[in-house]
Formats: C-alpha cells, sequence, structure tokens
C-alpha cells in the first residue's frame, strides 16, 4: 500500500448533497451556486463571491476585467502551477516571471520592483502552497506604481494574514477548489472582491455576457428577455459542484487544524535530517499547509528524481515541489536563481486530512534513509 501525496476528504455527505442537486432537477448554475458563492465570501472575508469553472478561468476573467491585453506586462512568479502565468497570455498580455522569497516561496516587493516596467500593469501574487505573501508590503508596491494587485489564492482557502483570512479586503482574488486543493468541488474556483460592481459584471462575464442570468429567468414568473451587451464567456460552476462545496467548505476548518498539526509533527521528527528545511509559517500570518514541502540538505548529492524514486520504492508518493514556469518549453529562460533552487531542491511529502501517525513516521524513514 502506496501512503499517497494527499486523499481528498469526501464522505456521504457530499455524495447526498450531489444527489440532492441532481433530484432537485436543476443542475446547472443556479440557487446553490449563489448559496455557495455567500458563504464563501463569507468565509474569505470578502464581499462577493463569483463561482467560476477554476482558478484558470477565474484568474482569465479578473485579468480581462481589469483590460490587461496586447503590449501589456504583468509580473508574475515562474514558482507557481504554469496557470498563473497562462491565464496572462489568455488575454493577449506579457507575463514578466519575477524571482521568489527564499523561505517562503513568494513574491516580495523587491522581487517585483526589480522587474516593474513602463508597460506593467498588474502584479498576480501567489499564496503559494498556502504561506501567505506579505500583502501589505506588495499593495504598497502596487498603488505608488498604480497597479492591479490579484491574488491568486488557489491553494490558500484557511490561511491567514495578520489575523484575517488570507485575501480578505483583496480587489480580486481567484480561488481553486480542484481535488489537490483542501476543499474541493471536482473542478471549480471562485473570484472575491470587495467591489459589488465589479462582481455583477464577473457574473454577465461568466455567463456569455447575458444581462439577467438563466437561473433568473427561470425564476422569475413573467417574460424576462435577457441582452447581451459585451462579448462573455462560459465560466459557469454547476448547482452539482456548488452543493458538494457547500459541504467541503463546512469541513475545512477541521481539514486545516489536522493539516497544522500533523505539519508540527512533520516539523518534529525532520528536525533530525540535518541539513533539510521544511515549509513553516511566515512571521505576518499562518498556511494551512496546502503543500508541505522540504528543501533537500546541499549535503545530498542526489538529484530530486532520485529522491522520488527512492521513498516510491519505500510506498511512499511523493512530488517535486513546485514546479517553474520559465523552465518550461512553453515559456523562455530568465535568470531567477531562488526560483531554480528552489524547484530543483524541493520535494512535497504526503499530507493529508486521514494521515496517521505510523504513516508519517514511514515517511520521515524513507526520506531519512535516503539522504542522510
Ligand atoms: C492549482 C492552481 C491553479 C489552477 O487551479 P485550477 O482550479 O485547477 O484551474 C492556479 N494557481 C495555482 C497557484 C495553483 O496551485
Amino acid at each position: 500500500m502506496t501512503i499517497p501525496v494527499i486523499r481528498p476528504w469526501l464522505g456521504e455527505e457530499e455524495a447526498e448533497a450531489a444527489a440532492e442537486a441532481v433530484r432537485s432537477g436543476w443542475v446547472a448554475q443556479g440557487p446553490r451556486v449563489a448559496e455557495f458563492e455567500q458563504a464563501f465570501a463569507g468565509f474569505a472575508g470578502a464581499a462577493e463571491g463569483v463561482a467560476v469553472s477554476s482558478c484558470t478561468t477565474g484568474l482569465h476573467l479578473a485579468l480581462h476585467l481589469l483590460g490587461a491585453g496586447p503590449g501589456d506586462e504583468v509580473v508574475v512568479p515562474s514558482f507557481s502551477f504554469i496557470a498563473t502565468a497562462n491565464a496572462v497570455r489568455y488575454v493577449g498580455a506579457t507575463p514578466v516571471f519575477a524571482d521568489v522569497d527564499p523561505v517562503t516561496g513568494n513574491l516580495t516587493a523587491g522581487t517585483v520592483d526589480a522587474v516593474l516596467t513602463p508597460r506593467t500593469v498588474a502584479v498576480i501574487g501567489v499564496h503559494q502552497g498556502g504561506v501567505p505573501f506579505d500583502v501589505d508590503a506588495l499593495e504598497a508596491l502596487c498603488s505608488k506604481n498604480s497597479l492591479a494587485l490579484v491574488h491568486d489564492s488557489a491553494c490558500a482557502a484557511g490561511s491567514t494574514y495578520r489575523g484575517k483570512p488570507v485575501s480578505a479586503g483583496a480587489a480580486l482574488a481567484a480561488w481553486s477548489f480542484h481535488p489537490r486543493k483542501l476543499l474541493t468541488t471536482g473542478e471549480g474556483g471562485m473570484l472575491t472582491t470587495v467591489d459589488t460592481g465589479w462582481a455583477a459584471r464577473l457574473r454577465r462575464l461568466r455567463e456569455h455576457g447575458m444581462s439577467v442570468s438563466a437561473a433568473d429567468r427561470h425564476a422569475s414568473s413573467g417574460v424576462t428577455l435577457e441582452s447581451y451587451d459585451e462579448v462573455g464567456f462560459n465560466f459557469r460552476m454547476t448547482d452539482i459542484q456548488a452543493a458538494i462545496g457547500l459541504v467541503q467548505l463546512g469541513k475545512l476548518p477541521d481539514v486545516i487544524a489536522r493539516r497544522r498539526e500533523l505539519a508540527e509533527r512533520y516539523h518534529k521528527l525532520l528536525a533530525e535530517i540535518e541539513g533539510l528545511r521544511w515549509v513553516t509559517d511566515p512571521e505576518y500570518g499562518t498556511t494551512n499547509y496546502q503543500s508541505f514541502w522540504v528543501v533537500l540538505p546541499d549535503s545530498y548529492p542526489g538529484t530530486v528524481v532520485d529522491v522520488l524514486e527512492g521513498l516510491s520504492k519505500r510506498g511512499v508518493s511523493a512530488r517535486r515541489g513546485i514546479m517553474a514556469a520559465h523552465l518550461e518549453p512553453a515559456y523562455s529562460r530568465v535568470d531567477l536563481p531562488v526560483t531554480e533552487h528552489l524547484t530543483t531542491r524541493s520535494v512535497i511529502l504526503p499530507l493529508f486530512h486521514q494521515m496517521t501517525e505510523s504513516e508519517q513516521d514511514t515517511v520521515v524513514t524513507a526520506l531519512a534513509g535516503i539522504v542522510r
């Protein structure tokens, strides 16, 4: 039996909620999506939530809303899932990669400032693996330079920044409900915003630009005709997904408490491996430990692939650390020394709600046997 890197915590309650949505006869975006949007916005400290089909389409929609396009530059970390950079390409703008902090793996005001040009219109800050970036510092830099700051909060549901939910009060934050994250709807995402006018436009844009949603037309007693005032997209979530999301949202505090408990136990156990470094809370906030990554000791001569193969032989499924988009053929190479160090020397270890202490011991013993 292999210990998986993550296992979604899904049960009968989610199955029942999905079945109820099916039995109701309304499976497309409807009342459950609206309820999930409100509940998630409340959880995230945002005025509004706009459900979308994924975090990727959420980022795309956010940049479209901001009017980013050809000739514009958007600063992003290369050290992220490739969707962050791809979203910039979707609107025809150019992603410009900035390096990250070696401890948090996140953009800093200094790394972003170094790559700003007169063409820069926005920055996408990523709360990578759940570790919050320093929001105040990036906000200050962006407002000084009249740039929009979009949060890629894909991994960060339940993380905190200065005592509040991460991205609370953000102009625009995009979240993911892919099973690799802590709250899943199968596929799915959400944009949160403090701007109710933006939320209204985002709701139209995610539904083909329709002035009246299909659900509202269905619910109205009279004849309601919609108009299409601008070109929109089909980025809708279904009511089946939202029904699952509502149950998952209720479980999230428990999921995070358990992850933080297991992460602290990892910290203690891993301390016996000399030279190993691991993800931990930054001084200004807390991580939900969506990804529990370690950086291999400099003294270990092998590669990340050697470690993954060694772990696999010992019944542990791990993953390479967070990818770097600028090293992929779809993008071009630039010099990002910290990103390259982190991506080539880090490994993501198993961490999931149902993980037992004995499974955790197995992981640590296996890793110690390889890198020591
Ligand atoms: C997972 C992830 C995404 C993409 O999320 P989807 O919902 O799968 O589109 C974007 N950014 C980051 C940082 C992610 O980890």
